[in-house]
């Protein structure tokens, strides 16, 4: 797709310029009209006025001068002088703009990312602005070469040149000064570096022309195309570094998905992100998820196209665009997906109204029931490995976490550890209190285990009342603390049933890579287990660290081996269990 955009860029470049060269070769053999020129026709002063303001009011592209102040030339060589010449111009202005309509960049600003069939009229008037006023005031330039210094036609030429020149440098000045910071950097563009560029070539052109004949006049233009295929192979290689610079991103994030283990979600809000900007111009997007128990996520993106997860902050107006535009609000895009009978989530889009290509939003609703199916199959397929009690990942879940952690683990040479917990006694909540009662003490404990993981780490109900969580980038001394810091937090847990505050505790086991050199994930869910064992051995509610050859280390630091007989519980439990 972006070699076919190319091609026909490179077809604009080098159609516009051929026309140009072959108009020049043609002019020559025509009989000379240019020398005659003697005053400048009023309406033409007019359209250049009018021009000039019409392409000061939409934007700070030149005209691509290249192309066009060489397919100005032969017209105005021919004509010029006469009232013919502004009728000629725009025949050159109307072929130049429709040749344009085969350039995929045109003149108009990067934000709409659509090709040249999507212009919007905006940038339809921009094009026709800018580009009028390129060929009539290349056309005047040209008169006033010929008229020679002192007559009035070189003055008016002169006038023409220079305003155009003013009006461009305006435009750049008053984009510089209004553009974020981002669009600052790219002011004063590489297309007014092209035009003046262009420009001078023009002017050195027909001076050679005049003064040395014609077969030196076609040398330069020859020279001048050899340019210009330069200046293309230099703007390809370019473009393929800045896609080079994008895929390069994009493998980046795609490691960082499988490093962090990214959630289906993430990459459906990621999905549903690139099929919203493919129809709707946007700056910021925000995907709200409704889960089922009627919390909320959110996955956002700024102006960077970067998805995380979280809350947008959209600045309160749409950042300027380049040239002189007036000043809108945002215009908020919400749609909900839902599929029948439930409400899955919102897309909201903050819009910049200048912007929106004509049909975008009957677009986006036509799409609307594919994006919720999708959304549905993955709310569906994360509900299907969620505990229904909990809301915690089930073992499922777990076992491709702690897969995916180990590999990048062994990879990069980063620790990991593995926490076990299995709440005490629990089988007496249930006796003593009833079995519904029992359930609300593990979605209690479940939300404190959430509450306190960090993000990237994983918490899973592995069966019953036990509990696992995977630790990234932790070793076995930090994943010990975590583990003690979660028992700390259930036993302050303030955890009631009918009036009546029920103690909760837990015993935790943690093993931790590399200091337990295992080959498979699944090892260290295994040592773990052992060393939740000998803590509920030792009198539970406590927390131990496998270290391997059946011998354990305490919170405090202290060794314990298997063989040990049990230490005195640290807190008597049972009488303390109901207060
Ligand atoms: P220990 O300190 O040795 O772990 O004692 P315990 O009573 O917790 O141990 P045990 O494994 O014998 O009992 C676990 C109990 O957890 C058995 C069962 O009644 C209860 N349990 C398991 N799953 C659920 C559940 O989904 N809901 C409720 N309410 N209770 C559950
Ligand atoms: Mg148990
Ligand atoms: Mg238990």
């Amino acid at each position: 797709m972006a070699a076919k955009a190319h091609l026909v860029k490179l077809r604009y470049r080098y159609g516009v310029l051929g026309l140009g060269v072959v108009l020049v070769a043609l002019a020559w053999w025509l009989p000379q009209g240019a020398a005659s020129a003697k005053a400048v026709p009023i309406e033409v002063l007019l359209v250049t006025l009018g021009s000039g303001i019409l392409g000061a009011a939409y934007g700070s592209r030149s005209g691509r001068g290249l192309g066009l102040g060489t397919v100005a030339l032969p017209p105005l060589l021919y004509f010029g002088g006469s009232r013919l010449a502004a009728p000629a111009a725009l025949v050159f202005l109307a072929t130049a703009s429709l040749i344009s309509r085969l350039d995929p960049e045109g003149s108009g600003h990067e934000h709409g990312g659509g090709g040249a069939s999507e212009r919007t009229l905006d940038e339809w008037a921009e094009l026709l602005g800018t580009r009028m006023l390129a060929v009539i005031a290349a056309g005047f330039v040209w008169l006033s070469v010929f008229a020679g210094p002192g007559e009035s036609t070189f003055r008016a030429g002169l006038a023409a040149g220079s305003t155009y020149f003013l009006v461009i440098a305006v435009a750049e000045v008053i984009r510089w000064s209004t553009a974020g910071r981002e669009l600052r950097k790219d002011a004063f563009n590489r297309d007014l570096a092209y035009e003046i560029g262009a420009w001078a070539v023009g002017v050195l052109s027909v001076t050679v022309f005049l003064s040395s004949g014609r077969g030196a006049g076609i040398g330069l233009l020859g020279a001048v195309a050899i340019l210009a295929l330069e200046l293309a192979r230099l703007e390809r290689e370019r473009k393929i570094a800045v896609e080079g610079a994008q895929a390069m991103r994009e493998v980046h994030l795609a490691g960082h998905r499988i490093i962090f283990g990214e959630s289906e979600p993430l990459a459906i809000a990621r999905q549903i992100f690139g099929e919203c900007r493919r129809l709707v111009t946007f700056s910021w997007f925000q995907l709200v998820l409704l889960g089922a128990n009627g919390a909320e996520q959110s996955w956002f993106s700024g102006p960077d196209g970067w998805i995380r997860e979280g809350l947008p902050e959209p600045p309160p107006r749409p950042a300027a665009l380049p040239g002189v535009h007036r000043r809108v609000k945002w215009r908020i895009l919400e749609r909900d997906l839902s599929v029948p009978g439930r409400r899955l989530g919102v897309i909201r889009m903050w819009c910049d109204p200048r912007q929106q290509r004509p049909g975008a939003i009957g677009w986006l609703d036509a799409l609307l029931p594919q994006m919720a199916s999708s959304v549905h199959s993955v709310v569906l397929d994360r509900e299907a490995r969620q505990d229904p009690l909990t809301g915690l990942a089930d073992r499922r879940a777990l076992e491709e976490r702690l897969h995916n952690v180990h590999s990048q683990a062994v990879d990069a040479g980063l620790p990991m550890a593995v926490i076990m917990c299995d709440l005490d006694k629990f089988k007496r909540i249930n006796d003593l209190h009833g079995h519904a009662t029992g359930d609300q003490a593990l979605m209690a404990v479940a939300a404190v285990l959430e509450t306190h993981r960090r993000e990237k780490d994983l918490c899973c109900r592995y069966g019953g009342e036990e509990f696992a969580v995977v630790l990234q980038e932790t070793d076995g001394r930090t994943g010990l603390q975590v583990a003690d810091r979660l028992r700390e937090a259930v036993q302050d847990l303030t955890f009631e049933s009918h009036g009546k505050r029920i103690k909760l505790q837990l015993s935790a086991g943690v093993a931790a890579f590399p200091e337990l050199h295992v080959k498979q994930a699944d090892e260290l869910l295994e040592l773990a287990d052992e060393a939740l064992y000998k803590a509920k051995k030792l009198g539970r509610n406590r927390c131990l660290l496998a270290r391997g050859g059946a011998r354990f280390e305490t919170v405090s630091g202290e060794m314990v081996g298997a063989t040990e007989k049990p230490s005195q519980p640290s807190q008597p439990l049972i009488p303390r269990l109901f207060v």
